[in-house]
C-alpha cells in the first residue's frame, strides 16, 4: 500500500488505470490495472503483485480485447534545435 507520493509527497488514491507496456517491439495497453495514483502530480505506483501479474501477461498474453492502430509522426525538422 503506497499512501504517499515519492515524487512530490502528495497523497495517493486507489484507482484503476490503463498501463502502457512495451512487450519487445510491441506496444500494448492493459486496462483496469489497480494502482495508487498521486492526487497532486499523477504519478502512478503499482504493488509488487500487480507488476508480477503484468509480467505474467507479457509472458503468455491472452487474446487481446481489441486492437488499435497508432499513427507515428516525426517532430517537424524546422523546430528541432
Ligand atoms: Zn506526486
Amino acid at each position: 500500500m503506497i499512501t504517499k507520493c515519492l515524487m512530490c509527497g502528495g497523497k495517493t488514491v486507489r484507482k484503476k488505470v490503463t498501463t502502457e507496456n512495451w512487450w519487445g517491439e510491441k506496444l500494448t495497453f492493459v486496462e483496469n490495472v489497480p494502482a495508487f495514483v498521486c492526487d497532486t502530480c499523477g504519478e502512478q505506483y503499482f504493488e509488487p503483485e500487480v507488476c508480477e501479474e503484468l509480467d505474467r501477461l507479457r509472458e503468455t498474453p491472452p487474446v487481446a480485447k481489441k486492437t488499435i492502430q497508432v499513427p507515428i509522426y516525426n517532430f517537424p525538422k524546422t523546430i528541432v534545435r
